[in-house]
């Protein structure tokens, strides 16, 4: 009746967890969003354009005002020369754009280097388009490339490989060495790179970001994908980017366009806007982000947990055995959320094999209350098993 890979798909992890923390009430540290509203000015803007703008179908690939400001953008804070007119499409959010790229670039049989521990939309979306995933295990807790691995992983049939950079959810920015040492491997195996980089903007303690478009060989193979509710910290607004050399951009365009075929022009004019009119926020959020990171886990470290290092994203990771639990991630996790008044996300749904179960992810975008409190709560849940 149904297809095979959604027969038996479970509801992802971050709505479950978001779903048991509105039924019970608890904070929300799961799902990775902000607890403030995101700049006034941008959401002003999705106001005004809402009432006085255009609201019938904007363009297919976009609005030509998003794209020239997502192509300056990407050339103020990573170096890139992308041409707006042919190397741009706007989607509705990253989540639109991988489908899009899998659905446009795999045929059947392809096979598909992808690393664990995986976001979740990856693999089914990979596997309805036909493809053959090839799994690397990243090894906590660096989480950085072996040449081995990818001798292992790469093969006569491989024709592409996704990255994820920062890693959700290990908060794992690449190194410069894992990144050209990938770039060998897709121009050696002639792959195409999906680039999942919707973290590009958050990352901290001033490390730059290094797209893989920009290393030798990738600029025509790779697939460069980002998402402004990331960038504005507006997490429901969807509105996301796929820059690509021509030739793909047009087959990515095709896929677009049979997918959701536009998104909003109300909300794409504002992110137009605020990629050029707000520099100040680019310039504060991950200093602000970092403050939090810095907060939660200091709280946490405090009250007896092991924290890991988070170099970008939302998130950090806990390891739950380390910190003296003794139980599993989601047993902890559902035990926090039910009793204990607080949402984390198991890592293990980040894993299709060999997942560990001592690793909890907690989102540090909230506000210093909401985390003082998540951490006492967690620290009443750890209590009770130690
Ligand atoms: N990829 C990764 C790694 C993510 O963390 C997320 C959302 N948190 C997405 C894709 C989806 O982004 P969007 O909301 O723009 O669809
Ligand atoms: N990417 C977000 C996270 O990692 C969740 C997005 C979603 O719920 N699909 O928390």
């Amino acid at each position: 009746m149904v297809h095979p890979v959604f027969a038996d798909l479970p509801t992802t992890i971050f709505e479950e967890m978001s779903g048991l923390a509105r039924q019970t009430g608890a904070i929300n540290l799961g799902q990775g969003f902000p607890d403030q509203p995101g700049p006034l000015a941008v959401r002003q803007r999705a106001a005004l354009e809402t009432v006085e703008g255009y609201n019938q179908y904007p363009p297919m690939r976009g609005l030509a005002e998003l794209r020239a400001a997502a192509a300056r953008h990407y050339g103020r804070f990573q170096g890139l020369d992308l041409d707006p007119d042919l190397e741009i499409t706007v989607t509705s959010g990253a989540t639109e754009a991988l489908a899009a790229a899998f659905l446009s670039l795999i045929s059947p049989g392809d096979e598909v280097v992808l690393f664990q521990p995986l976001y979740d939309a990856y693999l089914p979306m990979v596997r309805r388009a036909g493809g053959v995933p090839r799994l690397v295990t990243l090894e906590a807790p660096g989480f950085r490339l072996e040449r081995a691995q990818l001798e292992a992983a790469f093969t006569a049939r491989t024709r592409m490989v996704v990255l994820n950079n920062p890693i959700n959810p290990a908060a794992t920015l690449w190194e410069d060495e894992d990144l050209a040492l990938l770039a060998e491997f897709c121009v050696a195996h002639d792959a195409i790179a999906v680039c999942d980089e919707v973290w590009e903007q958050i990352v901290f303690d001033g490390r730059p970001f290094r797209p893989l478009m920009a290393f030798p060989g990738m600029r025509q193979r790779t697939v460069k994908i980002g998402s402004a509710g990331k960038m504005f910290a507006l997490t429901g607004w969807k509105v996301g980017f796929i820059c690509a050399a021509p030739a793909l951009t047009r087959a990515l365009a095709g896929a677009h366009q049979f997918l959701t075929f536009t998104t909003p022009p109300n909300l794409q004019a504002a992110v137009a806007w605020g990629l050029d009119h707000c520099p100040d926020w680019f310039a504060a959020m991950p200093g602000a982000l970092q403050r939090s990171r810095d907060r939660l886990a200091g709280g946490l470290t405090a009250a007896g947990f092991a924290v890991a290092p988070s170099a970008g994203t939302y998130f950090l990771m806990v390891d739950l055995a380390a910190s003296g639990v003794r139980e599993s991630d989601r047993t902890f996790c559902l035990r926090t959320v039910t009793d204990h008044g607080v949402a984390a996300i198991p890592i293990s749904a980040f894993y299709e094999t060999g997942a560990p179960v001592n690793l909890i992810r907690l989102c540090f975008a909230k506000q210093d209350a909401t985390l003082d409190a998540g951490v006492e709560r967690l620290a009443r849940a750890r209590a009770v098993v130690i």
